[in-house]
C-alpha cells in the first residue's frame, strides 16, 4: 500500500471532521523519505486505497480511506485529491452565526404535487438558483447537507454592488495593488476590492429562498435516475427518493457522480492557497490597499529547491491595521501544491518580512479546481456553479458569475418547464431532450465556449511558467490598456476582445514571451482547441 504524507501539522483543527470510515490510532514512522511532496502523480494505489497520516502533537493517527464516492480519478482530484483531509476540514468548519437551512425552510413534502425543480447543493450557486427559480413560481426543492459558508470570498466591489449585495461585504479597500519584483514599481488597479461576509451572504441567500418558498431536505444525493414518465428521481441518503420534473446539480466541482463531463477534454488543474487570519505586531503594507498579488522574491536568494522555484504569491487583506488575512497562493498547478508547503512558504515569507504573528484567528485551506472539461450538454440533468465548470480557468473565481447568471438561468428553466407541461407537449421523451438542451445552451452558448477555450489556453501557458516567466507575463499583462486587463480579470471581455487582447499582448511582449506564446499556440493541445473552437462554432454567433 502506498503511504501518503499530508504533512498535517494542523491536525488539531480536525476535531469537527468525522468522514473517515475507518480510523485507528497508532504511531507510525514519519521519515521524510516516505512523504511525497507534490508532482508525485496519482496518490492512491492500484487497490484504490488511500492511506493518510497526520500528526497531532506528539501523537499520530492513521486513517485508511477507501477511495469511494468518486466517479473517477478526475472527480477525486476535484474533491481534494491528496489534500482531501484539508479540503474537508475547510468545508466542515463551524460557523455559529449562520442559520441552519432546516430551521428556516419548510421540508420538502413528497406527495401528489410533484416538484418542478430540485436543486442539489447548498453553496452560493445552489441557494441563488433555488431562490430565483422559486421566485418565478416554480415549485423548488433544495437538497444538500446543511452546512454553512466557510470560504473567505473576495470580490470586486462594483460587481457585488451590481448584484445588490453590497450589504454583504464586510470590508472594502478602495484600491488594489500588485508587486511583481523589487526592480519595478507596484501596480495600482484603481478598483475597489471587498471581502464578503460569509455569514451575511449565507443569510441573504437563505432569506431569498424563504421569501420565494423553496422547500428543503438535508441530505446528500447519491444519484439521479430518469423514470419512465420522464421525471427525475433524486435518490438521497436513507433511501429517500424525491421525484421532480427537472434536476439541477450545483454540488460543487466534484459532481462526477451526478453529472457526465465531456470526454477527452483538458485535465483539471488546481489552484491551492493556504491562508491565516492573524493579529500581527506591525504590517508593512498600506492597510488601505488590498494586496492582490505580491510575487516578490522573499527568499532574496537564487531558487535552490523545488518549493522556492515554484511560483506562489502573497494575497493580503488588512481587516484592521493589525488584524490581517494572509494567503500564500499557487495560481494553478497540474499536481496541486500541497498546503503544508504553502504554509511553509507563507511563514518563511512573513518571517523574512519581519512580520510577527501574535495570535491566529483562523486557517483557510483553499482548493479550487480550474480548467477541466465542460459538462456533457446532451444530458437531461442540468448543472450550475462549479459543477457546471463555471469557475474561471485562469483566476479561480466563480461566485459573482453564478450569482449574476442565476436569474437568467432560472427564467430559461421556468420557460422550458412551462413549454414542457404535459398538456403542452406531445411526447415527454422528445421535449425532455429539448428542454435540457435549451438550458445548457443558455449556460454554455458558443460565445462562452470560445471565451473558455481562450482561458484554457492561458491556463495551460501559466502552468508551464516558472517564477521569472510569470513575472514577465504579468509585466506584459499590466501594460495592456486598463480596460483589457481589468476585463480579463473580471470576465467581461467578449471572445473578439480576447483576440484583440492576444494580439496586443503579443505586440508589446518581450521576445522571450513572444516565442513562448508562438510555441505554446503551435504545440499545446489547448492552442489547437482554441483555434478550432473559434473557427467551428457557428460564426454567426459572434457578438
Ligand atoms: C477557501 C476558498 C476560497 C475561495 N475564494 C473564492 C473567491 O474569493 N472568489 C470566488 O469567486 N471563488 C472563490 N472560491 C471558489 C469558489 O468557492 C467556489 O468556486 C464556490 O464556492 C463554488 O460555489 P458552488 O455553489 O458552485 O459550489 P460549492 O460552494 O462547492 O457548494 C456545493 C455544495 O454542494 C454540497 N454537496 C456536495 N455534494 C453533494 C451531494 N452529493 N448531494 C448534495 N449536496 C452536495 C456541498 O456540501 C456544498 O454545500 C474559493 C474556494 C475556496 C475553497
Amino acid at each position: 500500500m502506498e503511504s501518503v504524507g499530508v504533512g498535517a501539522r494542523n491536525f488539531t483543527a480536525m476535531t469537527t471532521v468525522s468522514f473517515w470510515p475507518t480510523v485507528r490510532r497508532g504511531v507510525i514512522p514519519t521519515s521524510k523519505k516516505e512523504a511525497p511532496m507534490f508532482r508525485y502523480g496519482t496518490l492512491y494505489n492500484k487497490h484504490s486505497v488511500l492511506q493518510v497520516r497526520a500528526n497531532a502533537g506528539s501523537e499520530s493517527c492513521v486513517g485508511v480511506a477507501v477511495k469511494q464516492g468518486f466517479a473517477d480519478e478526475e472527480d477525486y482530484v476535484k474533491a481534494g485529491g491528496s489534500e482531501l483531509l484539508f479540503v474537508q476540514m475547510q468545508q466542515n468548519k463551524t460557523m455559529e452565526k449562520q442559520s441552519k437551512l432546516a430551521d428556516k425552510l419548510p421540508p420538502i413534502s413528497v406527495g401528489d404535487n410533484i416538484l418542478d425543480l430540485v436543486v442539489i447543493g447548498c453553496g452560493p450557486a445552489g441557494l441563488a438558483l433555488a431562490a430565483e427559480s422559486a421566485k418565478l413560481g416554480l415549485k423548488v426543492g433544495l437538497i444538500g447537507p446543511d452546512l454553512p459558508f466557510t470560504n473567505n470570498y473576495g470580490v470586486w466591489e462594483d460587481e457585488f454592488k451590481d448584484l445588490g449585495l453590497e450589504g454583504c461585504i464586510e470590508h472594502v479597500w478602495q484600491d488594489t495593488i500588485v508587486y511583481l519584483d523589487d526592480d519595478s514599481d507596484p501596480i495600482l488597479f484603481g478598483r475597489a476590492y471587498g471581502r464578503v461576509c460569509r455569514n451575511l451572504l449565507h443569510e441573504e441567500l437563505l432569506r431569498r429562498c424563504v421569501e420565494s418558498g423553496v422547500s428543503y431536505l438535508s441530505s446528500r444525493v447519491e444519484s439521479i435516475v430518469e423514470a419512465t414518465n420522464g421525471h427525475s428521481l433524486v435518490e438521497c441518503d436513507h433511501g429517500i427518493v424525491i421525484p421532480s420534473r427537472l434536476a439541477t446539480v450545483a454540488s460543487g466541482a466534484a459532481s462526477g457522480k451526478l453529472l457526465q463531463y465531456e470526454v477527452g477534454g483538458p485535465k483539471v488543474s488546481v489552484q491551492t492557497a493556504y491562508g491565516v487570519e492573524v493579529e500581527v505586531e506591525s504590517y508593512p503594507y498600506d492597510p488601505n490597499l488590498m494586496v492582490f498579488m505580491d510575487y516578490r522574491d522573499y527568499t532574496k536568494q537564487k531558487a535552490s529547491c523545488l518549493e522556492a522555484e515554484y511560483p506562489t504569491f502573497l494575497y493580503a487583506m488588512a481587516m484592521s491595521p493589525t488584524r490581517i488575512f494572509f494567503e500564500e497562493t499557487c495560481l494553478a498547478s497540474k499536481d496541486a501544491m500541497p498546503f503544508d508547503l504553502l504554509k511553509k512558504k507563507l511563514l518563511s515569507r512573513l518571517k523574512t518580512m519581519g512580520i510577527r504573528i501574535i495570535k491566529t484567528y483562523e486557517e483557510e485551506w483553499s482548493w479550487i479546481p480550474v480548467g477541466g472539461s465542460l459538462p456533457n450538454t446532451e444530458q437531461k440533468n442540468l448543472a450550475f456553479g462549479a459543477a457546471a465548470s463555471m469557475v474561471h480557468p485562469a483566476t479561480g473565481y466563480s461566485v459573482v458569475r453564478s450569482l449574476s447568471e442565476a436569474p437568467k438561468y432560472a427564467s430559461v428553466i421556468a420557460k422550458i418547464l412551462k413549454q414542457d407541461h404535459p398538456k403542452a407537449s406531445r411526447s415527454c421523451q422528445i421535449s425532455d431532450e429539448n428542454i435540457s438542451m435549451q438550458a445548457w445552451n443558455t449556460l454554455w452558448p458558443p460565445e462562452r465556449k470560445r471565451q473558455r477555450a481562450f482561458f484554457l489556453f492561458g491556463l495551460a501557458l501559466i502552468l508551464q511558467l516558472d517564477i521569472e516567466g510569470i513575472r514577465i507575463f504579468f509585466h506584459t499583462f499590466f501594460r495592456l490598456p486598463t480596460w483589457m486587463w481589468q476585463g480579463f480579470l473580471g470576465s467581461s471581455l467578449s471572445s473578439v476582445d480576447l483576440m484583440l487582447f492576444a494580439v496586443y499582448m503579443f505586440v508589446i511582449a518581450p521576445n522571450s514571451l513572444r516565442s513562448r506564446l508562438v510555441r505554446h499556440l503551435l504545440s499545446d493541445p489547448t492552442g489547437a482547441t482554441m483555434i478550432r473552437t473559434y473557427l467551428t462554432l457557428n460564426l454567426n454567433s459572434f457578438p
